[in-house]
């Protein structure tokens, strides 16, 4: 079972999406200068059941186009099922990992993933020397470029 904090709708991580995001806790890679240390404890949150995900859904149905989890690949199964319940509810999903790869399973199950850990030299998806990717799997475009500031 994940934990995870309290979500929240965003509208800029995933670009042309209302996403519904949580941060899951218990992320493994302790990448240095992590903006998100309190959610390194696995038991910080609450469980993140199927009731609560599908209580959230119906906050906001009519308003969600995607669901959105910071982590959770570090339990496939978990993430995977409810990966599916979001699917099943005609929304699409995004996964943001700190890992540059991830099982095809897990793959198979979303529309838009972010790769790569934080790497506070070379700047996240704003920069354009970031080690990080978000990309749309459907076509395989990389969507980095929209987080760019126009000079
Ligand atoms: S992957 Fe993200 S949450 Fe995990 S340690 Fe790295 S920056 Fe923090």
């Amino acid at each position: 079972m994940l934990n995870a904090f309290e979500p929240r709708v965003v509208l800029q991580e995933v670009p042309g999406e209302v996403s519904l995001a949580w941060l899951v806790t218990g992320c493994p890679l302790a990448c240095p200068g992590c903006h998100s240390r309190d959610s390194w404890d696995p038991r910080a949150g609450s469980a993140l059941t199927a009731a609560r995900l599908d209580d959230w859904l119906a906050r906001y149905q009519g308003l969600l186009t995607c669901v959105l989890f910071f982590g959770g690949e570090w339990q496939r199964e978990a993430l995977l099922a409810l990966l599916r319940q979001v699917r099943r509810q005609g929304l699409k999903t995004c996964l943001y990992t700190g890992r540059e790869r991830i099982p095809d399973v897990l793959l198979a199950e979303l529309d838009y993933l972010k790769t790569g850990p934080w790497r506070a030299a070379l700047g996240g998806l704003d920069s354009p020397h970031s080690n990080q990717r978000l990309v749309r799997l459907s076509d395989g475009e990389s969507l980095n470029p929209l987080f760019w500031r126009k000079p």
